[in-house]
């Protein structure tokens, strides 16, 4: 279970680490999906891309974590980290970078600090073009 108390202290050192003023913000709602369902909320009508797995994904103020994450692996926190990231973004809409690609290797960036100072390796993850949508 991805408590409250986990996601505080998450976006915490987020705050501490990154531009990010997280005093007045609270927990986003946290939703458990399925793979198939996490991938439909990513591209919705849009073009797939079928080559790449998403892994978990936010949308409005809500996160989607596959229901088989075991969020007492240090290495499965990091996976929130990256999600709160873009849930910062689109708190502070006003100051989040400009492009999509930008906003994902920030998020990128932010899971590896945090990797990095729990003794984690850093991984590299692909940094996906927006999705085409009709
Ligand atoms: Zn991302």
């Amino acid at each position: 279970m991805i408590t409250k108390a986990l996601l505080l202290s998450l976006l915490a050192w987020i705050g501490s680490h990154t531009s990010y003023n997280v005093a007045q913000v609270d927990a986003p709602r946290v939703e458990l999906r399925t793979n198939k369902e996490i991938q439909d909320i990513y591209y919705g009508d849009c073009k797939r891309d079928t080559q790449s797995n998403i892994l978990a994904v936010h949308s409005s103020g809500v996160v989607f974590f596959n229901k088989g994450i075991d969020i007492k692996k240090k290495n499965e926190q990091a996976l929130v980290v990256h999600e709160l990231t873009h849930y910062l973004q689109f708190v502070h809409n006003d100051q989040m970078p400009k492009t999509h690609e930008e906003r994902e290797k920030e998020a990128i960036a932010v899971e590896n600090l945090w990797r990095k100072n729990h003794g984690l390796k850093e991984v590299e993850r692909l940094v996906l073009k927006e999705p085409e949508c009709a």
